[in-house]
């Protein structure tokens, strides 16, 4: 094979497109604004807890190096504070993942995907791509990715309005990666937390650096009580921020951090970006085209935990893309057929991680609450994780989703 096929960025999705084309025989360039060091010895980026369709992929191209060190997520649970007493929760309820999930600090597997695509014989290139960069790209190659996350790079693909409902951030985002915590009975989980009003916490096992940890992530309404990750100017600040949130609002989950520490003075984050989807071709001045993927023509708010999981599925739908399509040219009509293929999919976990970031309709309340009387409606929901799609139509539809209450209470009763 002789195509020539160039990838820009570094990341989830970026990365498993280089290593899979390469060991298909493809000549692949990969452009990365960071070396591996300087990703390793960077802050941390994501929570990037990924289920098991999407770790699939990674297996598939033998790219699943950390099974053995990483602590599974067997589960996903939830809680809401109760409104009247202190200490109390209104919801709570935990079930099982059919299989574990994972997360792998991306500071860990990047530069370790990189190091092997240069092993490998790959063309790895340290540059802050632009557009003139974008221009000798396709000019050099039969098909350029770009796979630049959310780097500034990506605002010239067109942003897709009708498919974009918000325009500014919807959450004020935090991670704080820590050691010594108590661990979840009686199995480990994603502890979802939902504060009416306040905004979201969510908590599980990973691995870092250094070792298994537990990454503390804060989604906080924009202006309210847990944005205040500003005045927080050391890591230790973060920290106590971070154990001030949840000894105010989740004293549950405050107990569990008695002996915790920070991993590391990288391992905590503060930021916020507007969910959007964007067109997936952007024309050059000189006509030529360059493809988007993952996170720079789709990205959502990290509220259901589902970025790295579609970086890995996209790189899943363009890969068998690539491959079917055989020697021929790669235009901007099969560009937008192949993006068709992963929206097919991605329009439900943008559906789904949006309605996350309103306050919920009574439908969805009454089925949170249910699923504390139903084991198996617990599972279900817990399960959608790892395959959104099955969300539908009952997480949008209030008769579907009571239906779907009615039938699985019969069965607990
Ligand atoms: C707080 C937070 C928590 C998250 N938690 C989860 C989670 O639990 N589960 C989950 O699945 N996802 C999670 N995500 C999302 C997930 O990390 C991303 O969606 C995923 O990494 C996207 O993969 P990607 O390949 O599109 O881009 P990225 O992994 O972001 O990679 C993009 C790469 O491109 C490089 N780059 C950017 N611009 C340029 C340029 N001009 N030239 C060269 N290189 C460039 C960047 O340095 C980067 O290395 C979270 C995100 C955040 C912010």
């Amino acid at each position: 094979m002789s195509q020539r096929i160039a990838i820009v960025g570094a990341g989830q999705s970026g990365l498993q497109m280089a290593l899979g084309l390469q060991a298909r025989g493809y000549r692949v360039t990969l452009l990365s604004n960071r070396t591996p060091e300087q990703i390793r010895a960077g802050k941390v980026m994501s929570s990037q807890c990924m289920f098991d369709r999407a770790l699939q992929t990674e297996r598939e191209l033998g790219l699943n190096w950390w099974d053995d060190a990483c602590p599974p997520v067997q589960g996903i649970g939830l809680a809401v504070p109760h409104p009247e007493q202190r200490a109390a929760k209104a919801i709570d309820w935990a079930a099982r993942l059919d299989r574990p999930a994972q997360a792998v600090d991306q500071r860990l597997k990047m530069p370790a995907w990189m190091d092997a695509f240069v092993a490998r014989g790959g063309d790895l290139r340290i540059v802050d791509v632009g557009v003139d960069e974008l221009e000798a790209l396709t000019r050099e190659h039969d098909l350029v990715l770009l796979a630049a996350g959310k780097g500034e790079i990506v605002g010239r693909f067109e942003r897709d309005a009708a498919r974009s409902p918000f325009a500014t951030p919807q959450r004020a985002l935090a991670l704080t990666y820590v050691t010594g915590m108590t661990p979840s009975t009686p199995f480990s989980r994603v502890c979802f937390n939902l504060i009416p009003d306040v905004g979201e916490y969510f908590v599980f096992p990973a691995l870092t650096l250094s070792g298994p940890c537990e990454i503390m992530v804060f989604e906080g309404i924009p202006g309210g009580p847990m944005d205040r990750w500003s005045d927080a100017r050391t890591p230790e600040a973060h920290l106590e921020e971070s154990l001030r949130i949840l000894r105010t609002y989740l004293p549950w989950e405050a107990e569990r951090c008695e002996d915790v520490a920070l991993t590391d003075a990288n391992g905590i984050l503060s930021g916020r970006f507007a969910p959007t989807v964007r067109k997936p071709v952007m024309t050059l001045p000189s006509g030529r085209v360059v493809f988007g993927m993952a996170d720079a023509v789709v990205v959502n708010d990290p509220i259901t935990g589902q970025g790295s999981n579609n970086a890995a599925k996209c790189c899943k739908v363009y890969l068998d893309a690539i491959l079917a399509h055989g020697g021929r040219p790669f235009d901007a009509d099969w560009m937008n057929a192949t993006f068709d293929t992963y929206w097919q999919y991605a329009q439900c976990v943008v559906t789904w991680t949006n309605s996350l970031l309103t306050p919920p309709p009574p439908h969805i309340l009454g089925l949170l609450g249910a699923a504390g009387q139903s084991p198996v409606l617990a599972a279900r929901i817990a399960n959608g994780f790892d395959n959104p799609p099955d969300y539908f139509p009952w997480w949008t539809d209030p008769a579907a989703c009571q239906q779907l209450i009615d039938q699985q209470l019969v069965k607990a009763a």
